[in-house]
């Protein structure tokens, strides 16, 4: 993390011999899991590839042949954890490079920019809280491994500290918002499978000659009739009233013989046996005998 720059230039170069001759090596599975976690957090798959090896100094954030590695030397990683007694540091020391990759700093070449750094440092903060760590936690590797004074390639301490402050606090505030309010539906966006109404009829007027009865799987508890004027009709709860909502014609399909045509133009496919087909093929009802 604090000289990871610096390998990042040669990190090809180093790469393309390493993997040869360490193909088997790969992360342990604790890290493995711990990078799924990371992703999880923000929503994204894992497709990173973890690499713990001594070649490099502590973590360093690579792309190789297009693949985005994560390089960590686990001798390194654990003493900061146990430098910072806690876990949570060698997490953020993940998070951090990662941060990297998924700000977009491994597409560009060069080196080592502050403002790069601070912005890996602001992901890993975000990361840690959503994550259930504490500040103290999220900053604990940080406060181990970086320099108190700045240099032209890494800012100081207690910038970066800020940093990852901001990024704990911008999930601390989003956790608890979300806390505050209902949870927004699971429900999934509706696609109308019911017909829309064209006019409304009176059955007092001139009773219905019902001769089929239709039900519609998101809304079972409605029923639509057919007439004998092949007209689909909805009865309104009891007043005797109902509303024309679509025709039913003939079709050339064997298959299919019979087509419902809404208010709006939109059709529904109804099977030899009475099955109510949207245009995706997706049965949305059932037409049957009037009970
Ligand atoms: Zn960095």
């Amino acid at each position: 993390m604090t000289h990871f720059r610096m390998f990042r230039r040669f990190a090809g170069l180093m790469l393309a011999g390493w993997l040869l001759v360490n193909t088997s090596a790969s992360a342990q599975n604790g890290s493995r899991d711990v990078l799924r976690d990371i992703t999880d957090v923000v929503g994204l798959k894992p497709r990173f590839e973890l690499q713990a090896t001594p070649q490099v100094q502590n973590a360093a954030a690579v792309v190789y042949n297009g693949k985005r590695f994560l390089l960590y030397n686990p001798q390194f990683v654990a003493s900061v954890n146990r430098a910072g007694r806690t876990d949570w540091a060698g997490t953020s020391i993940l998070a951090h490079e990662m941060g990297h990759h998924l700000n977009g700093h491994t597409l560009r070449p060069g080196g080592s920019q502050p403002a790069d750094e601070l912005e890996a440092d602001e992901f890993s903060g975000f990361v840690l809280r959503k994550m259930g760590a504490s500040l103290a936690e999220a900053q604990a590797a940080m406060a181990v491994v970086s320099d108190e004074e700045a240099s032209p390639t890494h800012p100081g301490r207690s910038t970066r500290l800020a940093a990852i402050g901001k990024g704990w606090q911008q999930a601390n505030t989003q956790i608890l918002a979300s806390s505050r309010t209902a949870a927004p539906s699971s429900a999934p966006v509706a696609i109308a499978s019911r017909p829309t109404p064209v006019r409304s009829v009176s059955s007092t007027v001139a009773p219905l000659n019902v001769v089929g009865q239709i039900v519609f799987r998101d809304n079972p508890e409605e029923r639509y009739y057919l007439t004998s004027r092949l007209n689909v009709v909805r009865m309104l709860n009891n007043s005797g009233t109902g509303q024309v909502v679509g025709r039913v014609t003939r079709s050339n399909s064997a298959s299919f013989p019979y087509i419902l045509v809404d208010g709006q133009d939109r059709r529904l496919y109804i099977s030899a046996n009475g099955g109510v087909f949207n245009n995706r093929g997706q049965q949305v009802g059932l037409l049957s005998d009037p009970s």
